[in-house]
């Protein structure tokens, strides 16, 4: 039989802080996706020899607020270091970085998952710069390469602030590992230091994996697989990994520490190089820049601004009654907590439940949203006016479907619920006299369907249902409908028994 094996797995993230400048020079922090190539260097990040480079001080407050979310102890001496490589991507030679000292060091994220909560330790929180962005082109390039092939760098993306974060290696399972990543990223978006747009590449995973059997403790050679720009390529690799080096071991061979690249097309890992250690790089203090001193009190500071992050917002939704799947779906994106939040504020001259404004919201107004390709920044409806158009429904003044086509009709003008149900005289007809009128119209219209009804065939009472229904536009209340439907058919049965 197979030996079955525990996965071992410590994340890096590396994120961008998307200041307004780099991190050692004035050049704008662009989007390098739009950008025109080279445009946004200049000789400090180009590397030129002779140039200093100065600290970005809003990236340092970007990193502390990460830092503090994430339970870390901020440190109060940080050093820049050099660490020492060569890339085409790197003018430099060298990145700079953080080593002995960095920003922040013991940290935690707690992490929900099917098995309960589970907190991963974050080992430490480091600044350092971006490289430049390779582009790698085949032959028939336009830009004068015909033919050849031929590697593009743009150095717009060199020296824009990187955010690193390193887990402990505390992940046992893919899916733990994906829960932990989702929150990283919702929180870097709740912080606005990162926009979160993944296949921008403004956010990669280093996902280190090892795996040992079952029970035991022992820390396995690990492989780290680079660049993994996506949750599904994350837990794709990931997963590849364990199932190979899984099989490694039921062969009695060996894993060696190893670098691995992510094949999106053929959904492998490859290995690109033995990894080097930390001594490769020859780290030593950056000669260039001077320690930076953290001041406690300015600490304590930010910590005070911190809004309120995915957690406790979730834990916050399902005391409101929400399950926890919705809570999820909610605080995923802060706009979405956002206007869930302004929607809570609204309800409280109304009886309708923070359930109801959750179930509109993730049902009926998020489909109109994906159906027309808007998200909820351009949604005309208010999270008032939402919580209006379900006190009309919740009060019975006009019945669900109406209430589903009012929210259409107010999606499309930004119109409000009372004005649109007023001018289309939506308002649903409760008036019991005028239901059972109609009803008992229906039944002496329709004497067949009522003999088979009495034969035995129930459904028909949902036909009569509908009937009424349609001759009432619509409007009617169907609790109404149903009372005085079933009291009309319980009537005539009586009397076919009697007779
Ligand atoms: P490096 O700086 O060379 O990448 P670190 O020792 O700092 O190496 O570890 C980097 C990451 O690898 C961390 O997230 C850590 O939790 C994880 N890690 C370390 N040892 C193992 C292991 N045996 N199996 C899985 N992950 C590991
Ligand atoms: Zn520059
Ligand atoms: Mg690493």
């Amino acid at each position: 039989m197979k030996r079955q094996y525990q996965p071992v797995i410590g994340l890096e993230v590396h994120a961008e802080l998307e200041t307004a400048s780099k991190m050692f020079c004035g050049c704008a922090v662009v989007d390098s996706t739009m950008a025109e190539p080279n445009r946004h260097v200049c000789p400090v990040c180009l590397g030129m020899p002779g140039m200093l480079p100065t600290i970005n001080a809003k990236a340092i407050e970007y990193g502390t607020r990460v830092a503090l979310a994430l339970n870390c102890e901020v440190q109060p001496f940080n050093v820049f270091a050099r660490k020492n490589y060569f890339y085409p991507d790197l003018p430099k030679g060298y990145q700079i970085s953080q080593y002995e000292y960095p920003l922040a060091l013991h940290g935690w994220l707690d992490v929900e998952t099917s098995a309960g909560t589970q907190r991963i330790r974050i080992r430490r929180v480091h600044l350092e710069e971006d490289t430049g962005k390779l582009t790698h082109v085949d032959g028939g390039y336009a830009g004068g390469y015909a033919g050849e092939n031929a590697s593009l760098v743009d150095l717009n993306r060199a020296g824009v602030p990187l955010l690193e974060i390193v887990s402990e290696p505390d992940i046992h399972s893919v899916e733990v590992l994906k829960a932990f990543a989702e929150q990283l990223h919702a929180i870097l978006r709740y912080l606005k230091v990162n926009s979160g747009d993944m296949e921008k590449g403004v956010i990669r995973f280093e996902s280190n994996v090892s795996v040992r059997p079952i029970g035991s403790d022992v820390l396995n050679p690990r492989t780290e697989i680079k660049n993994l720009n996506s949750f599904r390529a994350l837990t794709r690799g990931t997963e590849y990994e364990i199932a190979r080096q899984s099989a490694i071991y039921d062969q009695a061979g060996t894993v060696r520490q190893q670098t691995m690249g992510w094949n999106e097309m053929r959904q492998q890992t490859f290995a690109q190089r033995s990894k080097e250690n930390a001594h490769d790089y020859r780290y030593f203090p950056e000669p260039d820049l001077p320690p930076v001193q953290i001041d406690p009190a300015w600490v304590t500071e930010i910590r005070a601004q911190l809004p309120e992050l995915p957690a406790v917002k979730q834990d916050r939704y399902q005391q409101l009654g929400l399950s926890a799947y919705d809570a999820g779906v909610l605080v995923a994106e802060p706009e979405t907590a956002h206007y869930f939040d302004q929607a809570l504020s609204a309800l409280a001259s109304t009886r309708v439940s923070a359930k109801s404004v959750a179930n509109w919201l993730t049902g009926q107004v998020f489909a109109l949203l994906n159906a027309s390709g808007q998200n909820l920044a351009n949604l005309k409806v208010t999270p008032a006016q939402l919580v209006e158009l379900i006190g009309l429904v919740e009060g019975g003044t006009i019945n669900i479907n109406s209430g589903r086509d009012v929210l259409k009709k107010m999606f499309e003008t930004g119109e409000s619920a009372q004005a649109i149900v007023a001018r289309d005289g939506l308002a649903q007809v409760s008036d019991s006299s005028l239901i059972a009128r109609t009803i008992d119209q229906l039944i002496a219209d329709n004497p067949n369907e009522l003999q088979n009804y009495l034969a035995g065939k129930e459904s028909l009472a949902q036909w009569f249902f509908g009937q009424v229904m349609k001759q009432l536009k619509g409007q009617a209340n169907p609790q109404v409908i149903k009372a005085e439907l079933t009291a009309a058919l319980e009537l005539r049965k009586k009397h076919a028994q009697d007779s």
